[in-house]
């Protein structure tokens, strides 16, 4: 079994709060695992520090997350910090951290707890389904390169290459793969969503994901146009089971999976590559509440989960595992027997007043 060390990064707005509850709830987990432990080196990153300095990732912040076993991040960026050009520092440092660390991969689960409302009203059936982000192409390979011409015509570039389609669809079949396929004929299914009836680049990306396919018979698959699964995913989210899909279909679809399980405070994130991972909730630093103590912390609590998860992926560490099962079952049954909310999901209570609770919940 394994000691590990963990560079902490809280960031800003409600990053540090929500730090401080999935740290606590990280801590208590693997405290109760004998043979596991974890060092955690916490940093100060984003917005605020570059207010303060000029500089939001110092190279030794950046060198210590590459030394690292795993990178935990909270929530960067602050709406009145901005560089000379106007635009917000958040971007320019997670995209610098994600290439560093080559993580190409953003797994979100989209997963309805027992005791949390979906606006949905057919939910009997569960929702339980990963979104598999490609990370560092798409659209957002062009970030920092549009151009804007005469002040008539802007421009951003789609990128799509080969190399890092095929890598996140393997991924996607390997995740498959692994997740205990939850479909109800217990068949396991990759959707692939593109916009492949309109653009070449999705053309490309839909037949790499069937030539990749191919080395997965087990596993069925399905292609879906992003318009028909922006429907489909509300209409029967019970039918997904790995979606995989470029960055910015990504980045909206997982903002619409997270809302039909009680919103961003319950969609936690690993970004994967096949070194490094960084993990860290699927929302932003929702500058609107911050140092209210009220921000939902099982986003971070769950992204813990998955950090420990990967870690014993990883390493082949049955003791990160159990760490990680009693998180994720701590939350469940936290939730379930009506524990403590935040006002995110109708509670009043507070961020560590969850993670209190979250932590009771915790058995070895
Ligand atoms: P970014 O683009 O920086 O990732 P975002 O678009 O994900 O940010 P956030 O600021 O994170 O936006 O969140 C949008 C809104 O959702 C917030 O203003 C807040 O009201 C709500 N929200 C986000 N995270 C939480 C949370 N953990 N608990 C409660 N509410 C949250």
């Amino acid at each position: 079994m394994g000691n590990y060390r963990i560079a902490a990064l809280p960031g800003d707005g409600i990053g540090p709060e929500v730090m401080e509850a999935g740290l606590r709830v990280l801590h208590a987990a693997v405290s109760r695992v004998s043979g596991l432990s974890i060092e955690v080196t916490s940093h100060e990153a984003g917005a605020g520090l570059y207010r303060r300095t000029g500089d939001m990732l110092p190279k030794a912040v950046l060198d210590d997350c590459l030394a690292a076993d795993a990178v935990f991040l909270a929530a960067i960026g602050l709406p009145d910090v901005r560089q000379a050009d106007g635009t917000e520092v958040q971007p320019i440092m997670m995209m610098g951290l994600r290439k560093a660390l080559n993580v190409y991969a953003a797994v979100r689960p989209i997963k309805l707890y027992p005791g949390v409302n979906s606006p949905l009203k057919n939910t009997e059936r569960g929702i339980d389904f990963v979104i598999l982000r490609e990370n560092l192409e798409g659209l957002f390979a062009s970030y920092g390169g549009g151009i804007l011409l005469n002040n008539e015509v802007a421009t951003d570039t789609i990128v799509i290459t080969r190399n890092g389609t095929e890598r996140i669809v393997k991924f996607a079949f390997e995740l498959s793969r692994r997740r205990k396929g939850r479909l109800l004929d217990g068949r396991k299914l990759v959707t692939c969503v593109d916009k492949a009836n309109f653009f070449r680049t999705f053309a490309f990306f839909r037949q790499i994901f069937g030539e990749v396919a191919q080395s997965y018979p087990e596993i069925a698959t399905e292609a879906q146009y992003v318009d028909a699964a922006s429907m489909l995913m509300i209409q029967r989210p019970e039918a997904y089971d790995v979606v995989v899909t470029e960055n910015q279909f990504g980045d909206i679809l997982s903002d619409l999976g997270a809302g039909l399980v009680g919103g961003l405070g319950m969609a936690p994130t690993a970004e994967l590559g096949d070194r490094y991972g960084l993990f860290q909730p699927t929302h932003g630093s929702a500058p609107d509440i911050a140092g209210k103590g009220i921000a939902n912390p099982l986003a971070t609590i769950l992204t813990a989960a998955m950090l420990l998860e990967w870690l014993s992926y990883r390493n082949n560490d049955a003791g990160a595992l159990k760490a990680a099962e009693m998180i994720e079952s701590a939350v469940t049954t936290m939730l379930a027997t009506g524990g403590p909310r935040t006002r995110d999901l109708g509670g009043t209570a507070t961020t560590q007043e969850v993670a209190a609770a979250v932590e009771q919940h915790l058995k070895a």
